[in-house]
């Protein structure tokens, strides 16, 4: 808490307590274990319900529909103070709540009532958001999953691939193809857990985040009441888009949190080894290695800041969004890199954190949108000039 008060020194008590809350939570309870669930791939859903109880599963819904109703500087915080101590519990919170607010904004009181409360509650276990396929996922608009009218039912038919928390969540918030080609065609749908023709594949076998419990869902004449369309029939991507721009924040937090950790056991390993008499940290070349990743932590900081606040204000900053998401992303891959780099040989062991750090910050780069298409939405609102140049 005190390096965030040099970088942002206006945060509002709320503010400060869900970070703090975040904080004490996850160094008691989710460090401990973190390499043992990399180790094994235990997915944490006993500490999923413990976070419910805190109210982190649905902080982007208010509370009046059983959320905790946090603000986007606040999230971020939470998101960041989770990810220093487990950066796949931290992606499982991110996914969760990005599907929580969809059906906060996007579901009808009757659908709020039977999922969004119990799932505030924690009574569901963690939701998902199912919209990559095996054949697309940069370009979503082009995701083949079918929905079709049948007898008063929606019935779906295709494939979701990467699912986070995919086998453990409770319900599981779906885009499928309703209407012909192109994004108008797609329409959001609730699959609760067990419904007849959800299958759920087997869990991917990943370089990092190895206990998010990341899987295929394949629908199989997925048959569904009607009442599970959510939002407009044909409105799904835009949906789908809106949630993943406010999305990026979180990650931007999370890779913040997860470079976070690697520098502090970079600093405690560089104060400890000795090397030519004396130790790693007195060589000036260790000095302006630590200088140049804290000032890229800072800078990612400012900037997910910014973006947070320019969505509390309402404006969907999807440029700001963006690269909040690109440089916290690609700053959180060099630093890892270069505490790997600081540890030596050991760097390289399993018994080292900076190893599980290190495979964990690559999805980073991938997730909620690669760095790729990053630079394309920031680069087409610099040409657009809703950017300045
Ligand atoms: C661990 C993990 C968890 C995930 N969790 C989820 C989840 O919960 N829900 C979900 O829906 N998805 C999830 N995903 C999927 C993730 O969002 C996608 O992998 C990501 O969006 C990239 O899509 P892709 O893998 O199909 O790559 P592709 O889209 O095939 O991209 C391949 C490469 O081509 C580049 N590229 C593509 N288009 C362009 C372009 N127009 N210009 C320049 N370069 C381009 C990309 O940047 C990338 O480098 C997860 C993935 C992983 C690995």
């Amino acid at each position: 808490m005190a390096g965030i008060s040099r970088i942002e020194p206006a945060l509002t008590e709320e503010q400060r307590m869900i970070s703090e809350t975040a904080r004490s939570y996850a160094r008691r309870r989710l460090a401990p274990g973190a390499a043992e669930r990399d180790r094994t791939g235990r997915f944490p859903i006993e500490e999923f319900f413990e976070l419910a109880e805190l109210g982190l599963v649905a902080m982007k819904v208010p509370a009046s529909e059983g959320g905790t109703g946090i603000d986007n500087v606040g999230y971020a915080l939470a998101m960041e103070a989770i990810a220093e101590a487990c950066a796949s519990t931290a992606v499982i919170l991110a996914s969760s709540n990005l599907a929580s607010k969809i059906l906060s904004e996007h579901a009808s009181p009757e659908q709020k009532a039977r999922w969004l409360a119990p799932y505030a509650e924690g009574k569901l276990g963690p939701a998902s958001f199912a919209l990559s396929e095996p054949a697309c996922g940069s370009d979503a608009a082009a995701l083949t999953t079918a929905a079709r009218l049948d007898g008063g039912n929606w019935v779906l038919n295709g494939s979701k691939m990467w699912i986070t928390s995919g086998a453990h969540a409770g319900l599981h918030v779906v885009f499928a193809r309703s209407d012909g080609p192109g994004p108008a065609g797609i329409s959001c749908f609730v699959v609760e857990r067990g419904t007849p023709g959800l299958v759920i594949g087997k869990e991917e076998s990943k370089m990092g985040k190895r206990a998010s419990g990341t899987v295929a869902l394949n629908f199989e004449e997925c048959r569904l009441p009607a009442s599970n369309l959510v939002g407009a029939r044909g409105a799904g991507y835009a949906i789908a888009l809106s949630a993943l721009g406010a999305g990026r924040v979180g990650i931007a937090a999370l890779s913040i949190g997860l470079a976070e950790a690697a520098l502090a056991a970079g600093v405690a390993y560089g104060r400890e080894r000795r090397a030519f008499g004396k130790a790693l940290t007195e060589f000036q070349n260790t000095q302006f290695v630590l200088a140049d990743c804290r000032t890229e932590l800072d800078a990612a900081w400012l900037l997910a800041l910014r973006a947070a606040r320019l969505l509390d204000s309402g404006d969907k900053a999807p440029a700001e969004t963006s690269m909040a998401k690109l440089f916290a992303s690609e700053a959180c891959g060099r630093i890892v890199d270069k505490m790997v780099q600081l540890h030596g040989g050991y760097g390289y062991s399993r018994d080292y954190e900076v190893e599980r750090l290190y495979r964990d910050a690559r999805i980073t780069r991938i997730y909620e949108g690669t760095s790729e298409v990053q630079r394309l939405v920031i680069s087409r609102a610099l040409l657009d000039g809703s950017l300045s140049s």
